[in-house]
């Protein structure tokens, strides 16, 4: 289990059990998190993303070929954006 899907599963059980998250769990989540985005800057990312958004694109498993990437795309909002907007111009350009 990575951590991703650790952060997850906490979530999804607090999210069962109670109706509002604990705040201090949700600030240990938080920090989790940040200690993950950390590992690739969005520069490092940015610098790959042609890379992984051809291989979504082309085969669908960029995810399972580049996870540190995907695991950042799902922390970071701007690199998120930018990945499904290049995203959306590769597969309208491969529909033609
Ligand atoms: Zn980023």
């Amino acid at each position: 289990m990575n951590i991703q899907e650790l952060i997850q599963r906490i979530r999804t059980n607090l999210g069962m059990k109670q109706g509002t998250p604990n705040e201090a769990v949700l600030g240990f989540l938080r920090v989790l998190e940040e200690v993950r985005a950390a590992d690739l800057t969005c520069d490092e990312i940015y610098s790959k993303l042609d890379e992984y958004v051809e291989r979504q694109a082309d085969r669908h498993d960029a995810a399972e070929l580049m996870p540190l990437i995907r695991e950042h795309l799902d922390l970071c909002p701007e690199c998120c954006e930018e990945y499904e907007a290049l995203l959306k111009v590769i597969e309208e350009a491969g529909e033609k």
